[in-house]
């Protein structure tokens, strides 16, 4: 029997197990599906035949800041397969590009040099983003960010349109998920106050050099030999006896264990788990689309870009130039449209930015609907997430819609892990500490 079933095997789960492997539990991660990942993995390319090719869910990025997610892919040994960016590039429709990049002054400053040269704002934006960010810095300790949302606190701080159109809606709501009318203002102020007013490294974009799926693929898990992955196994429901959780149903299997980490999303925990007692009504979904381009040419020599003022949000250049990822993040407006009207709307815009992409012909395009991306940071949302206890007293919660003081990310995620992971070595009397950068929910 193991010392301890974890089930999810998306990233919040694999942080836990690989922490309480490291311990040296024993332990058994449970995932449904024939892969581990959840929302960050690989798929083989569907229609592909006999072609090996795998493309992600959708372009995964990183900070410097994420501190947490950093360390698991240090303790699975593929920290060197990130690959890490200084530099910012925003490009207007017609293709003028803007860099913000850390410049000499030392931090909280050294983003502003590069911010007054941005030629998509006007003087106005800039004094009104440069005023907001000091004021931010003012009012981090704020009782109501939690009750307020970002574009209510924006309109207190005297924004102009061009600057939320142009510099604060572009970068939040594709941190976050979030549009900023429904986001709370404590998920903004996380995101400005850690990576673009931390440190120089916490503000460095990471995008993973391999596709997702390879950086927890079997062979890493090797070097934890208490670690057993059971995939295609689902956890049918908890079982539970007094206060106690005793074990899962797998497929008509008892299995049981001394510790349960549950680390599904919100939506399946109260199916497979209600006795957690956790209420997340009212909780909603944002939607992520996720349009993959292959062109018959290299059309673009930027690895990234944010787009301004059009539906499509970033690219990322995935292969040479020629194979490029188009994300759009907060997407319900896009939800009724089809795949096929998607796809040109993207290419439409996409030419607007990038003026290779006019000659080049489309080779391929596949699209990918995240319907349940990640939760909707909302006001509501962020004053429910559950912390890792439950009600029975030895069940803990993981995932990165819980309590961790970090929006839906992966770096919330493996905040989330690590956090049950610590419960359990201190309910097994052991306690053990796995969380690094302990205060960068620091508005907590
Ligand atoms: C399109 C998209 C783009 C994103 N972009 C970014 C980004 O750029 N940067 C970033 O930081 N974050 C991004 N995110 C968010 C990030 O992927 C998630 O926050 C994170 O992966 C969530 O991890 P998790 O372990 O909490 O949940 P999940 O990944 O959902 O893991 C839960 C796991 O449980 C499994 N499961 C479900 N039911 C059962 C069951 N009954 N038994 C066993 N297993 C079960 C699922 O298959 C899944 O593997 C993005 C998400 C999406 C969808």
């Amino acid at each position: 029997m193991p010392d301890v079933i974890v089930v999810g095997g998306g990233l919040a789960g694999m942080a836990a197990a690989a922490a309480l492997g490291s311990a040296g539990l024993r332990v058994t991660l449970l995932e449904a599906r024939p892969y581990l990942g959840g929302r960050a993995s690989s798929f083989p390319l569907p229609g592909e035949h006999d072609s090996k090719e795998f493309i992600d869910n959708c372009q995964h990025v990183l900070l410097g800041c994420c501190e947490n997610l950093l360390d698991l892919y240090e303790r699975l040994g593929v920290r060197d397969r990130i690959r890490f960016f200084d530099e910012y590039y925003f490009l207007e429709p017609g293709g003028r590009l803007s860099v913000l990049r850390p410049g000499r002054l030392p931090p909280p400053l050294h983003m502003s040099g590069s911010l007054v040269r941005l030629k998509f704002l006007d003087a106005r934006a800039k004094l009104a983003v440069l005023r907001a960010l000091a004021q931010m810095r003012r009012e981090r300790r704020r009782a109501d960010l939690d009750r307020i949302t970002m574009r209510e606190w924006l309109a207190r701080a005297g924004q102009t349109q061009v600057a939320v159109d142009r510099f604060w809606r572009p970068v939040l709501v594709s941190a976050v998920n979030e549009e900023l009318d429904r986001m709370a203002a404590r998920h903004g102020f996380q995101v400005f106050l850690l990576a673009f007013l931390g440190s120089r490294r916490a503000c460095r974009l990471g995008l993973p050099a391999v596709p997702l799926g390879s950086l927890y693929a079997p062979e890493v898990w090797a070097k934890f030999p208490n670690v057993t992955i059971r995939l295609r196994a689902p956890a049918r429901r908890l079982l539970v006896e007094g206060d106690t959780a005793v074990g899962v149903e797998v497929d008509g299997e008892r299995l049981t264990a001394s510790y349960l980490v549950v680390a599904l999303p919100f939506e399946r925990l109260a199916a497979i788990a209600p006795q957690a007692g956790v209420n997340t009504d009212g909780w909603e979904h944002s939607p992520i689309t996720g349009i993959h381009l292959w062109f018959d040419r290299r059309v673009t020599d930027l690895p990234y870009a944010a787009l301004l003022d059009r539906t499509i949000q970033w690219f990322f250049d995935k292969s040479g130039g020629s194979y490029l990822q188009v994300v759009v993040s907060a997407s319900r407006h896009l939800l009724h449209r089809s795949r096929s009207e998607i796809v040109n709307l993207a290419v439409r815009e996409l030419a607007e930015f990038l003026p290779g992409v006019r000659p080049a012909r489309l080779e391929r395009a596949y699209v990918v609907k995240e319907l349940r991306a990640t939760f909707s940071a909302s006001p509501l949302a962020e004053r429910q997430r559950p912390g890792t206890e439950t009600k029975l007293r030895n069940l803990y919660l993981a995932g990165d819609w819980t309590r961790t003081g970090w929006p839906a990310t992966m770096e919330g995620a493996v905040r989330s892990g690590y956090l049950a992971a610590e419960a359990v070595t201190e309910a097994a009397g052991r306690p053990q500490r796995f969380l690094v950068a302990r205060d960068s929910g620091l508005l907590r």
